[in-house]
């Protein structure tokens, strides 16, 4: 009997590394004890949200008891929360934007799987430079769209774009970037956002269906030794911004995020009321209420960042002194080494030999090197030195 799909039948058969690796470590801490695994595999923010969360969430309290305070919103999100995160977003990107340029939905996800529904044919290619987040494929499959990965250039993994720009086809409705980027940490430099902008714009010129630049920006906040991330909505009529808040208030689980697109874009009012659209019936609705509110009271403030900074210098002293190859993440929190030897499945093996977790670069759509999250305590990794040394010279890695 075939109960299911067969489209999503494949996606399950290549189902995310992240996820095996996270049902590998499930297993690991149960013969070995949680305090005996170092689990570098998940991008769960684990820094606690603002104190005043508490007291935000405690006056909401109030609020909700009456009618409607936990009932259905506009599709596109509490009216109050579009004005104020439009302002927020207008100084964040130097940019006229109102709230009809923004719609609220559930995490960066929803943003980027409603508007796919609205904008995509099938067939329709999405470009990202790679490596990517590993869910881009499938938000975009779901509408036929396909994903066409263009490798970025390590050691520091700035976007190829020449190699880009060659890629681009009749078919290319959306270039995807993520910066600070998931898996590398790079911060793209503002002469690599203005060329790709340039890059969008000559497209558009013979353009009916446009190409749309799209930056997807849920770790704006964290970019460390002063590290500027440009913004991206001044540079091309044709952009898009999508955020969230699951990071920077460490509320992955409230599910808020938007999708802010650039005032002048052409029919932006159809394209943004698509979007509310498509966000309705996807069977999102609208994003919770609750949460909403939550991010709307702390919109100007943000988690501890300094704790991810001294993770991240103590990470990459266990590299180091392991003698592992890696280029420092300007932001967000991830590293993404080279593997010894160029075999990124078998030195994660290696690697899982000594309960840590990592996920392998292949899972990213960039084999021969691996991914670290150090979105998990400062003494975990200190204590994982050992794992990698051990792992280094369990053989001959070149
Ligand atoms: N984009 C990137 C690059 C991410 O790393 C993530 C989450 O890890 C998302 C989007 C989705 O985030 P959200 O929780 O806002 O849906």
């Amino acid at each position: 009997m075939q109960v299911i799909s067969s489209g999503i039948q494949k996606q399950m058969a290549g189902a995310s590394w992240i996820r095996k690796m996270f049902e590998k470590g499930m297993e690991l801490k149960k013969q070995f004890g949680a305090e005996n695994v170092y689990d570098f595999s998940l991008g769960n923010p684990d820094i606690p949200p603002p104190e005043r969360a508490r007291e935000v969430l405690l006056s909401l309290a109030d609020h909700v008891v009456q009618p409607l305070g936990l009932g259905y919103c506009p599709n596109a999100g509490l009216p109050e929360f579009r004005e104020a995160l439009a302002a927020f977003l207008a100084g964040q990107q130097n940019s006229p934007v109102q709230a009809q340029h923004v719609v609220i939905t559930c995490g960066a996800a929803g943003a980027l799987t409603s508007f796919f529904r609205a904008v995509l044919e099938p067939g329709d290619e999405i470009m990202c430079p790679a490596p990517y987040f590993v869910e881009y494929g499938a938000y975009c499959g779901h509408f036929g769209g396909v994903l066409k990965p263009v490798h970025a250039l390590p050691p520091d993994f700035q976007p190829d774009l020449a190699a880009m720009e060659a890629a681009v086809t009749e078919k290319t409705r959306v270039i995807i970037i993520n910066s600070p980027n998931n898996p590398t940490g790079c911060v793209y430099s503002q002469a690599t956002l203005t060329r790709l902008a340039a890059l969008v714009d000559r497209v558009n010129v013979n353009r009916e269906r446009p190409l749309f630049l799209m930056s997807d920006e849920p770790y704006r906040f964290l970019a460390y030794d002063n590290a500027v991330v440009p913004p991206v909505l001044p540079l091309s009529r044709f952009t898009l911004v999508l955020g969230s808040f699951s990071k920077n208030l460490s509320m992955a689980g409230e599910r808020i995020g938007y999708l802010v697109a650039n005032p002048t874009m052409p029919d932006v009012t159809v394209l943004m009321n698509a979007v509310t659209m498509t966000n309705r019936t996807l069977g999102f609705v609208n994003a919770p209420v609750l949460g909403q509110r939550l991010a709307m009271a702390l919109l100007e403030e943000g988690v501890d960042v300094s704790v991810y900074d001294r993770r991240r210098q103590a990470m990459a002293k266990v590299l180091k002194d392991a003698g592992v190859r890696f280029t420092m993440p300007q932001g967000a929190f991830y590293f993404f080494p080279e593997a010894p030897g160029g075999d990124d499945l078998a030195f994660v093996q290696a690697l899982l030999e000594q309960n840590v977790l990592a996920v392998p670069g292949t899972g990213f759509g960039f084999p021969g090197y691996f991914r670290l999250s150090f979105s998990v305590e400062e003494k975990v990794i200190v204590k994982s030195a050992e794992g990698f040394k051990a792992a280094m010279d369990s053989k001959r890695w070149q």
